[in-house]
């Protein structure tokens, strides 16, 4: 499947395409699901929810250019899939993700740590980021919202990137560089993500 990928020259990155072919996408599907886990599309994981289809993780890495020891903000953990191939890109302990569902964060959470990942999972609203942790070099949301978060963009060290679906049913991907009288912003084309949670929605 990543060589088709590779090969339909949607995903360029060295890199990125390594990380694809070392995460086991089967781990991170419902055992029911498991004999889709290498097609390539969103498949269900409970909850309404859905893991992200391996091109458009891959072109997330891609836009997001993302090197080994960058430390990532993820906003929607999911099944952890996406934060897993982060993380074979930025390496142990640089990837921390923001899930707002609890039985999500704790499966995923569990799950990653089961694969050997250290890839840090909190409980809570993306829309307020992760402080904590920040400044972060890259952050990226996997549900859609309405608006760039605010706290987002806060935490990103100057010259860092967010890369979001932003919109509600007309969703686009939104590249934001945060320079140092405000932010680069750039879209590129339409995509389908689920909505985000929380914040004043
Ligand atoms: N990256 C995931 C895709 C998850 S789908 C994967 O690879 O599987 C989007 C996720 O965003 C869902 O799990 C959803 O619960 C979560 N989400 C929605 N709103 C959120 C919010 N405000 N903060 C954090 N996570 C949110």
């Amino acid at each position: 499947m990543v060589e088709t990928l590779a090969e339909s020259g949607r995903i360029e990155r060295e890199s990125t395409i390594e990380a694809l072919k070392a995460v086991p996408r089967h781990e991170f599907v419902p055992p029911e699901r498991r004999g889709s886990a290498y097609a390539d599309r969103p498949l269900p994981i409970g909850n309404d929810q859905t893991i992200s289809a391996p091109h458009m993780v891959g072109i997330m890495c891609d836009r997001l250019a993302l090197s080994e020891g960058e430390a990532v903000l993820e906003v929607g953990t999911g099944c952890g899939y996406h934060a897993a191939v982060t993380a074979e890109i930025v390496g142990d302990g640089n990837v921390y993700t923001v899930e707002y569902v609890e039985s999500l964060a704790e499966d995923a959470r569990k799950r990653l740590d089961d694969l050997g990942y250290d890839v840090q999972v909190r409980v809570g609203d993306g829309h307020d980021g992760w402080p904590e942790y920040a400044p972060y070099d890259a952050a990226y949301l996997t549900c859609a919202a309405r608006e760039l978060p605010e706290a987002v963009l806060e935490q990103l060290r100057e010259g860092g990137r967010l890369l979001a679906p932003v919109g509600e049913r007309r969703q686009r991907l939104v590249r934001a560089v945060k320079c140092e009288d405000g932010i680069d912003r750039e879209e590129f084309g339409g995509v389908r993500f689920v909505p985000m949670q929380g914040g004043d929605s």
